[in-house]
């Protein structure tokens, strides 16, 4: 097996175990309320778990580390170029080479990291979404008497001297009482747009960048 599909098989299988992660803790969540409204202390929801066909989207989309592969095959042919256009010695190129791997390895760390992030978010909406359907299920059903309300979310940004002013901004402009996910994704795109980020997704997600979408009680 080559390095590229050993590394995409790796991070899938993060990205799985996250977005399973991600929808069980958003059940867990969801279900301690629902008991709380159905006013039944055993109640609990039978889930079928993952579902394997959003997982498969949410985790197997064609992943940034393609960009990481281009770009360490680009780097590593010009280290090559210069290196026979200056007659450099072997060592020397080789040296080369390993410095554009070593920086390359860590920009995909970052990437595998955000991609794991990003699918534990992705799974945690998918969790969402089940819940609020069984909830409404159950209110029609009429064995919960609270109208179920549209579903608020809001996005919990890990502070840190790497947090950038997009993500410190954002964190500041969500209101207490969330707001609903075309709302929130609204919010992302134009407060990225101002700090010249091309953000998209449902939880502004860029390299390195800790988030975690809520919904709000
Ligand atoms: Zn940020």
């Amino acid at each position: 097996m080559g390095l590229r599909v050993k590394f995409l098989e790796a991070i899938r299988a993060d990205s799985e175990k996250a977005y399973e992660f991600g929808f069980k803790t958003a059940v867990k969540d969801e279900n301690a309320i629902l008991r709380k409204d159905t006013a039944n202390k055993k109640f609990e929801i039978e889930w079928d778990l993952v579902d394997q066909e959003a997982m498969d989207v949410a985790t197997h989309s064609q992943m940034i580390t393609d960009d990481y592969f281009t770009s360490t095959n680009q780097q590593a042919k010009q280290v090559i170029a210069e290196s026979f256009a200056e007659q450099r010695s072997i060592p020397k190129t080789v040296e080369a080479l390993r410095s554009v791997l070593n920086q390359e390895t860590w920009k995909l760390e970052r990437l595998a990291r955000t991609n794991i992030i990003n699918a534990s978010n992705e799974g945690r909406l998918a969790g969402y979404e089940k819940v609020s359907a069984k909830r409404q299920q159950l209110y029609d059903q009429g064995k919960i008497t609270k109208k179920p309300k549209e579903d608020k979310y809001t996005l919990i940004v890990a502070f840190g001297s790497r947090t950038c002013d997009a993500h410190r901004e954002l964190a500041g402009k969500i209101p207490a009482g969330g707001l609903t996910l075309d709302k929130l994704k609204e919010l992302q795109i134009s407060i990225g747009a101002r700090h010249g980020m091309t953000l998209s997704g449902n939880s502004l997600l860029h390299a390195n960048q800790r988030t975690v979408i809520s919904r709000v009680v």
